[in-house]
């Protein structure tokens, strides 16, 4: 993110938040420094935050691991706990307005899209608090003897750091920090130095909800600082990262000495399979087409799961990215929290250049430019200072193409044909991700076996991108280690412990002596 928004400022226009909480205070950065976060509709500062480093990292941890020791929460009961999770949510649902329009300022995506993200959010605080709230304390085992009672039970793991992307920054904490408190840990999260407001909110809503000082911390900054210095700091003993690939890398490499749990939620280049059976009506074409759309453009593709790979069958493949092409050429671009716009900007002017840089190879490998592939014009909705990027559809599009397998994160969409079901599900499984995918087919039977043999965490048949919180999110391959969400998103934050109890103790006489 370095030279983005990441502007060290000594004069601002804006007053500092104090974004860095510890201990249940609020303060600025240690060393006193700051960031500019800008709006990504125009470029310009709307907020200074707090930029802190390895010591505001070690002040946070320390405050996470005094909670954790010597604090209630960890101590509080699962009904508690619940209870803690369900006000949260109710608070998120009083703020939704003032979030969802902070998230598309933050990020540029529509003030709607920020709504939406908010709802789920409460439903994910609201899943968990039903999760704990109906389990049983431990398993009973048998182990064989009458005199001894055997019980497998679970313990919060301790201090957990968490680390999020720029995308879904509310989305993506409230995924880790509801299963984390949860189950009874403490934390400090870092969120993207680039969008840190929704998240530095949260924290805040937390605190009001009636959570321990202590166990909800965060630290704004970089990850070159902040984040790598919670992936190796060794009073840590759980570190969840959400974000790309290459940080993924470092990240686990970091966290190793110390032997922490390690998850990873990484990247996608997520294929979206349509069969021309799933074309053969109109009502079926069109409804194809509309999700193809939906799937390449939402959020401006910055989405981990985007479909941005179409593999589309030979026969109708004219026809679908004709439509494709025309469709894409008309989503309204424009500020997030205009009336009627329906794509924001990208998030920054780094990621529109990597986008640039993605369109161009792929143009010079050989793609057939359908759609988009330059920047708007300004206009009334679209300053001249922002990071917009005309929805981009790219036929001729093949495996030995960079754009087919490296992660673009941008509206941009490549088509790739096939004419068989195997060659299709080869495709589809061609890539070192394995985050989600999708088939689109009118045969029942087929849609099912295509989706059994796709290599991915997610599948949807005749969809694209519903998700639910009791159902695991997590990738195959290089997509990431771990699950969120779901039985198995909560169980990342614990330990399993057996404690054996005899009731009948006698001497073993092993040794004789
Ligand atoms: P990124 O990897 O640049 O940054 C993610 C976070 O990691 C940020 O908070 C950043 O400051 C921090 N970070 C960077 N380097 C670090 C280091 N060395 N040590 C510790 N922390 C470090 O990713 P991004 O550009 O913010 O987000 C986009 C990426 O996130 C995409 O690849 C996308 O696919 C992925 N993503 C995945 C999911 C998922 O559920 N699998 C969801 C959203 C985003």
């Amino acid at each position: 993110m370095a030279g983005h928004q990441a502007r060290r400022t000594t004069q601002q226009r804006h007053q500092p938040q104090h974004t860095i909480h510890a201990a249940g205070e609020w303060r600025e950065a240690v060393s006193g420094a700051t960031r500019e976060i800008l709006d990504p509709a125009d470029g310009r500062a709307f907020a200074v935050v707090a930029e802190g480093d390895e010591k505001d990292t070690d002040l946070a941890v320390a405050a996470a691991r005094d909670a954790f020791d010597h604090g209630d929460w960890p101590r509080t009961t699962a009904v508690g706990r619940a209870a803690l999770l369900r006000r949260v949510a109710d608070l998120l649902v009083r703020d939704r307005e003032r979030l969802g329009l902070l998230e598309s300022r933050d990020t540029g995506k529509t003030v709607e899209e920020g709504r939406v993200d908010v709802d789920c959010v409460v439903d994910a605080f609201r899943y968990f608090a039903g999760l704990i709230a109906a389990e049983s304390p431990g398993r009973v085992v048998d182990a064989g003897s009458p005199d001894v009672h055997s019980v497998v039970g679970h313990e919060p793991v301790g201090v957990c750091a968490l680390i999020t992307p720029w995308n879904y920054p509310l989305l993506q904490a409230s995924w880790k920090i509801a299963p984390a408190l949860a189950a009874g840990n403490t934390f400090v999260v870092k969120p993207s130095e680039i969008t840190p407001l929704t998240t530095v909110a949260l924290i805040g809503l937390l605190a009001e909800a009636g959570l321990p000082a202590g166990a909800a911390n965060i630290v704004t900054g970089p990850g070159h600082t902040v984040g790598a210095r919670l992936a190796e700091h060794p009073d840590v003993d759980l570190v969840s990262f959400t974000g790309g690939l290459a940080s993924g890398v470092k990240v686990a490499r970091a966290a190793a000495p110390t032997v922490k749990k390690v998850a990873l939620e990484l990247g996608g280049k997520n294929p979206n399979v349509v069969f021309a059976d799933a074309c053969a009506t109109e009502e079926g074409f069109d409804t194809a087409v509309d999700q193809a759309l939906n799937a390449a453009f939402i959020h401006s593709g910055q989405v981990c799961s985007a479909g941005s790979r179409l593999v589309v069958e030979e026969s109708v493949r004219e026809r679908f990215v004709a439509e494709l092409a025309r469709r894409a050429g008309r989503i309204r671009l424009g500020r997030g929290t205009e009336d009627g716009v329906e794509c924001g900007p990208l998030v920054s002017e780094q990621q529109r250049a990597k986008v640039e840089d993605h369109v161009a190879a792929a143009l010079a490998e050989g793609a057939v430019l359908r759609a988009g592939g330059r920047r708007p014009d300004p206009g009334d909705a679209r300053p001249a200072g922002g990071y917009f990027y005309e929805p981009t559809v790219l036929d001729g599009c093949h495996r030995e193409m960079r754009i087919v397998r490296e992660e673009v994160f941008g509206p941009v969409l490549t088509v790739e044909t096939f004419r068989t079901e195997d060659e299709a599900v080869a495709l589809a499984n061609d890539t070192e991700y394995g985050l989600a995918g999708a088939v689109w087919s009118a045969d029942l039977a087929r849609a099912r076996r295509v989706a059994a043999r796709l290599r991915h965490g997610t599948v949807w048949i005749n969809d694209f991108h519903p998700y639910l919180p009791q159902a695991e999110w997590g990738g195959f391959g290089r997509s990431g280690v771990g699950r969120e969400l779901g039985p198995a998103g909560l169980a990342e934050y614990r330990e399993t412990k057996h404690v054996y109890h005899n009731l009948a103790p006698r001497p073993v006489r092993w040794f004789t002596g």
